[in-house]
């Protein structure tokens, strides 16, 4: 069986120049980056206001095994199978950090003939965006230090410096350090931390923004401190947010590839799904519903996390309003929640049992009144009879299901799901409403996506997280959506309890404030900002030869 870098390095790629054309974008409208990729101009959505949006489908998931079970791969295959049947689609997906890549094996740009391409580019720096990310957030850190060291006059309580430091590399030996050694030419000593650069406030403020104004004035509202009075100090306090924001220039234009099948595909923003809300860029998004009849997004993780934030956090701030969502299903999670070990052989009863996580996800997509389709994602080992099993609880919650062979056959094998999800669209029945108020409380909404979405009987809140919160809502950060940094592994915050849990509580034992994306971090387990490599990393298995040409990458 060909691998995945394989398959992307015998297709035959389309100039960037021939792809942009086909969504009909003139030369002025965007910039290439080589002969594959492009960067488009952000602008380009006020000259196409008055053009109505296509619709927009979201693509989540079952509570996933560590392999991941096909978001982007179905994702990919969905637009590639809507192009087949004559439809405009571009998909608009995340941008992939360099801390997985080398970390445990596993790919960020699709599967099988379902990829996007140049998927080596892609993975390895891509068109620069997540170092002009490390490199603007590190600049605050820089100028926090140098404050520190010139006399600090905003009276930053050194041991309440909520910035760390970002890389785009997973190194957990860089999660605790101490900074400022060596006497007083080289700075004040303190204790400080790295994060993962996809985890920085900088990614997912990008992620929401609608213009580099909106991101300068997000970055300037980004609290890095607190004072020695318990004041929020903001990064407009430090007077760099003209700076930072400038060094983002380039990174905030969505970049343009295709798919195996040349359609069109925009890869752009990724912020770190444990901590943050999970989605690509809001202006890949628009572009993308501007420009085709379907757009098709992704959000990490499974439906309780990666859709609930899409739905919650994403659609309300871009007005964003979604029509259909798609639950990947695959035979051997819901095997893994039914307590199987061999996933590779066929077992009913594990997957009769396991089910009842995908009926859980189903529930609670229809919570926000959207249509939902699921698309078993077919792997080679599966058999008819468990599909059935999958088929009879989809007919029991009255849910079209699609056979999804898009990994071993593309586009060809989505056209199912395709069907299925312009079917849906098309009854028009979709009503797009979010699960909470921002008016209620930071603990009233973090209890109802608890009891609502996770099953929970309630929420225990910590009294470091109760005195946040208290600090948070007198500085007027009351009413701003919930991001929940929780395991992606269970339903619940516990990630061994698996399938549907039930009779459990959750527990939050801190908050952080993200005031420049705007949301709350609830944490709920003690969620990791800056991975480590495996025993055995896949830097071990990636390598280039003397004409360029890289082998091992997935
Ligand atoms: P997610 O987006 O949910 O994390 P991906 O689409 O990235 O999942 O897929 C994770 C891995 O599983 C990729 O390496 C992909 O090639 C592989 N994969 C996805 N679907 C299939 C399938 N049907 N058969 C075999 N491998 C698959």
């Amino acid at each position: 069986m060909k691998s995945d870098i394989q398959i992307a390095q015998e297709a035959k790629l389309l100039k960037i120049s021939e792809v942009a054309k086909t969504i009909g974008l003139s030369e002025d409208d965007y910039e290439q980056y080589g002969k594959y990729k492009a960067k488009v101009d952000p602008n380009l959505l006020r000259k196409l206001e008055n053009k109505e949006d296509g619709k927009l489908v979201l693509v989540t998931a079952i509570t996933p095994t560590p392999a991941g079970e096909g978001k982007s791969t179905v994702s990919v295959g969905l637009t590639q199978a809507l192009n087949r049947l004559g439809k405009k689609s571009i998909a608009a997906l995340r941008e992939p950090s360099l801390g997985p890549v080398f970390g445990i094996k596993g790919g960020a740009t699709g599967g099988g003939h379902s990829q996007v391409i140049p998927m080596e580019d892609i993975n390895l720096h891509f068109t620069g965006d997540i170092h002009a990310i490390g490199v603007a957030h590190n600049l605050v850190s820089a100028c926090i230090d140098n404050h520190l060291k010139f006399g600090n006059t905003l009276n930053i309580d050194i041991t309440k410096i909520t910035w760390k430091r970002v890389m785009d590399m997973n190194d957990r030996s860089l999660r605790n350090i101490v900074i400022g050694l060596g006497g007083t030419a080289n700075g004040i000593p303190r204790e400080d931390s790295f994060q993962i650069t996809v985890a920085s406030e900088i990614m997912a403020a990008m992620c929401l923004a609608d213009s580099i104004a909106d991101l300068k004035e997000k970055i300037g509202e980004m609290v890095f401190a607190y004072s020695t009075a318990g004041t929020p100090l903001k990064i407009k306090d430090l007077n760099v947010q003209g700076a930072v924001a400038a060094l983002m220039k380039e990174a905030i234009k969505p970049n343009l590839v295709q798919t195996l099948e040349n359609t069109p595909v925009f890869i752009h923003g990724g912020p770190f799904a444990n901590i943050a809300h999970g989605c690509n860029s809001l202006l890949a998004t628009k572009l993308a519903l501007k420009l085709s009849d379907f757009a098709i997004t992704e959000a990490g993780f499974a439906a309780d996390l990666g859709a609930e934030k899409f739905l919650d956090i994403k659609c309300r701030k871009g007005g964003l309003t979604p029509n259909c969502v798609v639950v990947v299903a695959t035979v051997r999670a819901l095997k893994h929640h039914g307590g199987a070990k061999d996933l590779s052989v066929q077992d009913l009863d594990a997957l009769q049992k396991g089910l009842s996580n995908l009926e859980k996800h189903i529930e609670n997509m229809k919570k926000f009144n959207l249509p939902v389709v699921v698309a078993m994602n077919r792997f080679v080992t599966d058999t008819e009879s468990e599909f059935d099993l999958i088929r009879k609880v989809c007919s029991d919650h009255n849910v079209p299901v699609a056979d999804c062979d898009v990994w071993a056959n593309g586009g060809a094998g989505g056209e199912e799901l395709a069907k299925l999800v312009i079917g849906e669209i098309e009854k028009g029945e979709d009503n797009y409403t979010p699960l909470y108020s921002l008016e209620s409380s930071p603990e009233e909404k973090i209890e109802i996506i608890a009891k609502e979405i996770y099953g929970a009987d309630g929420v225990v809140f910590s009294p470091k997280a109760k005195k946040t919160i208290k600090t948070i809502v007198e500085n007027g950060y009351g009413e701003l959506p919930i991001c929940v940094s929780k395991t992606q592994k269970s339903i619940s915050d516990n990630p061994a309890l698996l399938g549907r849990p039930e009779n459990f509580t959750v527990t939050v034992n801190e908050i952080r404030l993200s005031a420049g994306a705007g949301f709350l971090v609830a944490m709920a387990g003690n969620i990791i900002d800056m991975p480590g490599l495996p025993k055995k990393p896949s830097a071990e298995l990636i390598d280039i030869d003397e004409n360029g040409k890289i082998t091992g990458l997935f």
